[in-house]
């Protein structure tokens, strides 16, 4: 295959042919990426009218909806995020949300992904713990029959709520034989929300064996790195990608290999950069930083995971080896057992040797 930087225009539109058909068929991992944020507005719809919840737009239907979820700040954000969520009540709303959001992406060829989710913000609203987890439970097995795709589960605390965060860490120990994997925090972000008051938390959390993936960097910049990796000892970020206002603490990130994960159409979003051609992604790898590519609240940010590569390719002139770079990135940083890493990493290589003419 030809590069995409050369050759004429016949052979430019191939190479991009090429190169979406390598981004759909390569198998993949998604690290981060959250249930509630993940319902696309058809599920949405069907779980609102079971539960007789009132979602912003949705008297429209669909485009209504998908209206909404266009969202102009944070706070509209807000406000469709806690509807869906609030469409989730029994077993049965978050097996079939898992399932529907496991259709998605099984479409996209994803085979593992580690999904937020914060059982807290369900559990205030009168939810049922039990139901709860066995509904997650429900909709992870079938995704796995039905799709071949694996789910494990980051259960995460609201930063500004850390009075949760014993409930959650509880929570996930009892269901960490249904793949909770590890404890997260997310929300909003800024010098208000210390997470001091998790420090404790996650200590016990890293005692009884789960990694440690908190948000940080995002909507608030070098201090909120610094504390969180002070305090929480994380194995990888969310976000983090703010870490470049401070050179030292860019250089720290990538001498300890703690890899970001990092979700460019979010963060265009949600204003944290101003478009996706000047997202810092370029220069975080140029910095030596490990990062994975992830699609954070899909739906709600206009996007997919493919969608977040063709960006990349389109915004930074990715070739199939960036591409393939990449998505084995995501593999090596998730927390899979090591055999099955490397047979997806394998599965990788042959799908891409197969599209790309990669040695
Ligand atoms: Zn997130």
């Amino acid at each position: 295959m030809s590069n995409a930087t050369d050759g004429d225009g016949a052979d430019s539109l191939d190479s991009l042919d090429s190169l979406n058909s390598l981004i759909m068929a390569l198998p993949k991992a998604e690290l981060h990426v959250h249930l509630e944020g993940s319902i696309v507005p058809e599920l949405a719809l069907k779980l609102a009218a079971r539960r007789g919840v009132a979602l912003p737009g949705a008297e429209r239907g669909v485009e209504g909806l998908r209206e909404a979820y266009r969202f102009a700040s944070f706070r509209d954000f807000l406000k469709v995020y806690i509807a869906l969520s609030n469409t989730l009540q029994q077993a049965e709303d978050f097996s079939d949300a898992v399932f529907g959001i496991a259709e998605g992406l099984a479409a996209q060829q994803v085979r593992w992904v580690e999904m937020t989710f914060t059982p807290m913000t369900h559990v205030v609203q009168g939810v049922d713990p039990d139901a709860m987890l066995a509904g997650l439970a429900d909709g992870r097995r079938r995704a796995l029959e039905q799709l071949g795709i694996e789910f494990a589960w980051v259960f995460d605390v609201v930063r500004s709520l850390p009075e949760q965060g014993p409930q959650t860490l509880e929570l996930a120990l009892r269901a960490r034989d249904q793949g909770v994997v590890a404890l997260g925090v997310g929300g909003p972000e800024g010098p208000q929300w210390s997470v001091v008051p998790l420090a404790g938390v996650f200590e016990r959390a890293h005692a009884e064996g789960l990694k440690s993936v908190p948000h940080a960097g995002e909507q608030h910049g070098p201090p909120s790195l610094r504390e969180t990796l002070d305090l929480l000892a994380p194995a990888r970020i969310g976000h983090g990608v703010r870490c470049l206002e401070d050179p030292e603490l860019t250089a720290e990130l990538a001498d300890r290999g703690i890899p970001l994960e990092v979700c460019p159409s979010s963060n265009v979003a949600l204003g944290v950069v101003p478009s996706f051609t000047a997202h810092p992604l370029p220069q975080l790898l140029a910095a030596g930083v490990e990062l994975s590519l992830a699609s954070d609240d899909p739906p709600l940010f206009g996007t997919t995971l493919t969608e977040e590569y063709r960006r990349c390719v389109s915004a930074f002139g990715w070739g199939p080896e960036q591409v393939l770079k990449i998505a084995a990135a995501a593999v090596r940083h998730s927390f899979m057992p090591e055999d099955r890493k490397r047979a997806l990493l394998a599965a990788q290589r042959s799908v891409a040797q197969a599209h790309a003419s990669l040695p």
